[in-house]
């Protein structure tokens, strides 16, 4: 058989979440809550498989639903994108990413990637035979560095991915990074690929540099977002791309044929929640904040270094005091003999750096099992 992505395995997050079960540890490894969805919600969801809101949705998402991330769009960033021509709702941020990537990357195109990202990024890009162009952020602050990406960028480019908040770091773009990637762009073809997918989530009063602020940008941008993260459902798997027409256009040439739509039910379900509950997304920071707050002061009791946490809702932890071990071995052996599951941050990166000392967890969780997390982490 000749396969297509010869050098992908099992996802980090399914291999990590399944020796969690095997070994009945705590896991802070996948990112997820462990502690209700509003309950609002959940009966928003009933009453619209009750109503009837069971069969396909449009192609593009439902109408109400569109209309409501409009609002949402314009409260939060004063711009409002069109409904109609703008904005599509797909099953998740994972399948907007997929789309987007495949209605522009032609073979042979360049796609430069910021390591360490998000694990689905460049097996899309693989399959779209795309050529994803790695370069690393400050392994220190995870910030760009706007010169060498400066140096990636060649007549193949084709796009530029960015995620702010960041996955695994949390570390975020400032106004400045935003000025340096609009002086970047400005006169070429680059498309971008803006993943927000924990815009809400962001700590100490800091602003969510949204590329849709910023209308040179948003110009040339696919910017996605997930339900997932922001009304802790990350099962229902329900995102969202604004894009320009033209740009909205071809990435709906790809959704029409990969889901077509998105579960009908939680569409009308998020659209009562946004209406209804606006100010949720102004207050998800303040809700996490506490528990990062928390679980950091617990963190500094052990012998796993926290690193700072401006957003999202991951924590990275140095553990070179505890084990020289690589970071796979190190989440294997932290699993294994400790009951606490990690992710380590290798599957991020296309080549790893050499003796990086990092692990993710994830502090998504009640505090019960934070505290039984750090229970187990004090014993290192
Ligand atoms: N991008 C990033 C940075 C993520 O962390 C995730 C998921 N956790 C996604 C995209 C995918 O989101 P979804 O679950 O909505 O597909
Ligand atoms: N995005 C989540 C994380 O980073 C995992 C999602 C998944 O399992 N694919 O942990």
């Amino acid at each position: 058989l000749r396969t297509k992505l010869p050098r992908v395995g099992t996802t980090i997050f399914a291999v990590m979440s399944q020796l969690a079960a095997e070994h009945g540890a705590v896991n802070l490894g996948q990112g997820f809550p462990d502690f209700d969805v509003p309950s609002r919600l959940v009966d928003a969801l009933a009453r619209a498989m009750r109503d009837g809101h069971n069969q396909y949705a449009p192609m593009t998402g439902l109408p109400v639903l569109r209309e409501a991330i409009a609002d949402k769009t314009a409260r939060c960033y004063g711009y409002r994108p069109d409904p109609a021509a703008e904005i599509t709702v797909t099953s998740g941020a994972s399948e907007a990413i997929f789309d987007a990537i495949h209605a522009v990357v032609r073979p042979g195109d360049e796609v430069i990637v910021l390591d360490p990202c998000y694990d689905c990024y460049e097996p899309a890009i693989d399959l779209a035979g795309g050529v994803a162009v790695h370069v690393p952020l400050d392994p220190q602050t995870f910030a760009p560095d706007w010169e060498l990406i400066r140096r990636a960028v060649s007549p193949k480019t084709r796009m530029l991915m960015t995620n702010t908040p960041h996955n695994p770091s949390g570390a975020m773009f400032d106004a400045g990074d935003i000025q340096q990637l609009a002086d970047l762009l400005r006169g070429t073809d680059i498309v971008l690929l803006s993943d927000e997918v924990y815009e809400h989530i962001v700590y100490d009063g800091r602003r969510h540099e949204s590329v849709l602020r910023y209308p040179e940008l948003r110009e040339r941008a696919f910017v996605i977002s997930s339900f997932g993260k922001t009304y802790h459902c990350t099962g229902w798997k329900v995102g969202y791309c604004v894009a320009p027409p033209s740009l909205s256009a071809e990435f709906r040439k790809v959704h029409q044929y990969n889901t077509f739509c998105t579960f009908t039910p939680a569409q009308a379900a998020f659209a009562e929640m946004i209406a209804d509950e606006p100010e949720h997304y102004e207050t998800l920071g303040a809700f996490y904040q506490p528990k990062r707050d928390r679980f950091r002061e617990q963190l500094l009791t052990t012998r796993l270094k926290p690193l700072p946490v401006p957003g999202g809702y991951f924590q990275l932890v140095d553990y070179s005091e505890v084990s020289d071990l690589d970071d796979a071995a190190f989440c294997r052996w932290l699993t294994v003999e400790h009951g606490v599951v990690a992710i380590p941050l290798s599957p991020f990166y296309g080549s790893p750096p050499v003796g990086q000392r990092l692990a993710r967890l994830c502090f998504a969780k009640n505090e019960a099992t934070l505290d039984a997390a750090i229970e187990r982490l004090g014993r290192l």
